[in-house]
């Protein structure tokens, strides 16, 4: 594409020039400052040629024929939605949890969700049942909303236990709904397709995402409506999003880049998105590329890497000459993985970097300027980043290039979370004065851009999720034999890392393959394969502090060779 039809072509002139308040100005609004998510992405729409555009090209699992969904149709869904809701008496502000696979009355649900002013909270469907009843706990939802096989799998054991639960609605119930539960066609057909949807304060909630933290419980960062702001303008000048486009992002709406880029972003943009039922599959993904003329991809470097493993024949048959853009996310990207792209698809990957906390990217490489492969770019525009070291009495921010230091984000940008539910002070201590602490260290170069360096924290990634240590533990600790356990991460070649698990038994216990095999099949049930060890060790007794903290830094150092660091709080009978 020629620099003159990208949509940011001068990164330092649209800096120079940006204001949050010129990005509000891009969207349609509902008067009085008020805004709503599910407006911008549909009922804005409405009356332009947009309406009659593929929002949704759903790709099905066992099918090669895709089967389209305009934006007046997914409005309509969403209005039915939203019309369900309110007939059940579900009030504004109030929380709806979906745990489904990718099918499009999923997205009707969270478009009609917002439409009526209820907050949403999107779960993966690999989680298992207990890292979905944990975060049920937290975020008191008055509807699920899910699947029958979901359901009987991972929800109806534990469901009733869960007072706020009034409703447990079924998008693709199969037989009679079991008891307990409704069935959301039916409600939905009988429901009108016509919704106002609601004008919200930009500061009313719009969505709560959980991240794992290294210690306790899943934290729940709230998102308000004013995030549009973010998605619309990154999906616009970062991605590169073009009016039509065939746009696809390979995220599950369970995390938060498929929901800010696999739903919001999109749809404002008035792009196409594929949106595909099954998961990675080499020859499927050249071959949706291919067939749908895919233009702007986001996908992940896990992908990325398998994709690279399987060589550069697969991708060679497929004619991928539609791609104009392709970006990546969630962890950080082998400067191969960049060479690779030039060289085998014709275009480089552009890395970017963001969490849940950010609700949108926030650093990134873009398409109208020198990518360097390994770096995550330069901080989209109207945002501010810097980094720093800790100080007895706060942070000093790093001037010197190429020196390493925690990267910080100033406050104010529109998709910054609102919140920690329930947790005040931990939200707090998130920033120190105007900054906004990432946990993540990063280096710049004397160029201005950012180098991921590592996370500031234990806490784990595996093919771009986020793992907490602690509730691996927690559940492995159910075990009767288990006395303490430790979980880490290692790297691994496609995964980035992979979970693994120090147990120490309980005497009269045999540490051996058969009780291995038990305490794996234990957690996989509890925990979902997506979040489970892969391997687990035995140990006599694991390195604690003073504090009886395991020291699960040292547990990392030990099993990869690497120095130990200072170990002075390091209890003496911890040593391997
Ligand atoms: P999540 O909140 O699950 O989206 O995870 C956010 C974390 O993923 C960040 O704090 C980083 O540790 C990591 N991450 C995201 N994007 C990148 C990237 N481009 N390079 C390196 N790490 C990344």
């Amino acid at each position: 594409m020629q620099a003159s039809s990208v949509n940011l072509p001068d990164y330092e002139q649209f800096c120079a020039s940006f204001s949050w308040a010129q990005a509000w100005r891009e969207l349609a609004g509902m008067g009085d400052g008020r805004l709503n998510i599910a407006f911008e992405a549909l009922d804005r729409h409405m009356g332009t040629e947009v309406a009659e555009r593929t929002a949704i090209r759903f790709m099905p699992r066992d099918s090669q024929t895709p089967v389209d969904i305009s934006y007046r149709a997914l409005n309509e869904r969403a209005a039915r939605f939203a019309n369900v809701l309110q007939d059940l008496g579900v009030r504004p502000g109030e929380r709806v949890y979906g745990l489904s696979h990718r099918i499009p009355d999923l997205y009707a649900a969270v478009l009609g969700t917002l439409k009526h002013g209820c907050v949403f909270t999107p779960l993966f469907p690999a989680f298992g049942p207990e890292p979905i009843r944990q975060r049920v706990e937290i975020g008191e939802p008055a509807v699920l909303v899910t699947s029958e096989r979901l359901y009987r799998k991972k929800v109806a054991d534990w469901v009733a236990d869960t007072p706020s639960i009034r409703h447990v609605l079924l998008i693709d119930q199969l037989d009679e709904a079991p008891p307990g539960t409704e069935d959301a066609a039916s409600l939905m057909a009988a429901a009108s397709d016509q919704y106002a949807t609601r004008a919200m304060d930009p500061e009313d909630p719009a969505l709560l995402h959980f991240t794992s933290g290294t210690t306790g419980k899943p934290k729940g960062a709230l998102h308000v409506h004013e995030a549009v702001v973010n998605h619309h303008m990154t999906g616009r000048y970062v991605l590169d999003m073009h009016p039509g486009d065939i746009y696809w992002c390979t995220a599950d709406p369970g995390w938060v880049t498929g929901t800010s880029y696999g739903i919001i972003a999109p749809l404002t943009n008035g792009v196409t998105m594929v949106v595909d039922e099954a998961e990675f599959d080499a020859e499927r993904w050249y071959r949706i590329i291919q067939d749908q003329k895919v233009a702007v991809w986001y996908t992940a470097p896990t992908a990325i890497r398998m994709l690279i493993k399987l060589g550069p024949e697969l991708p060679r048959a497929h004619d991928l000459s539609s791609l104009r853009f392709m970006a990546s996310v969630g962890e950080p990207l082998n400067p191969e993985a960049v060479i690779w792209g030039r060289k085998v698809l014709g275009k480089p990957f552009h890395d970017n970097w963001w969490q849940t906390e950010t609700g949108g990217i926030m650093i990134s490489n873009y398409a109208s300027m020198e990518v360097r492969p390994g770096s995550m770019g330069k901080p989209i525009p109207g945002v501010e980043a810097a980094l720093a070291r800790k100080t007895e009495t706060g942070i000093e921010l790093i001037t010197e290039p190429d020196e390493t230091g925690e990267l910080v984000l100033k406050k104010g940008w529109p998709s910054m979370f609102r919140g920690y539910l329930h947790q005040k002070e931990k939200y707090r201590n998130s920033f120190v004065g105007d900054w906004y602490l990432t946990g993540d260290l990063a280096r710049r170069d004397a160029d201005g851009y950012y180098w991921f360096v590592g996370r500031d924290d234990d806490v784990i990634k595996s093919s771009g999720h986020l793992i907490g240590p602690f509730e691996v533990e927690s559940v492995l600790l159910e075990h009767p034999a288990v006395a303490e356990a430790g979980v880490i991460g290692v790297p691994d070649e496609i995964a980035g890392e992979t979970v693994k698990a120090f147990v120490a038994l309980k005497p009269g216990y045999q540490a051996d393959e058969r009780l291995r095999k038990e305490l794996m099949g234990l957690a996989r049930k509890r925990l979902g394969p997506a979040v489970a060890p892969r391997q687990i060790d035995f140990r006599e007794e694991l390195p604690r502090t003073r504090s009886g903290k395991i020291m699960r830094r040292l547990l990392r150092a030990r099993e990869l060779g690497l120095p130990e660091g200072d170990t002075s709080t390091l209890e003496s009978g911890g040593a391997q």
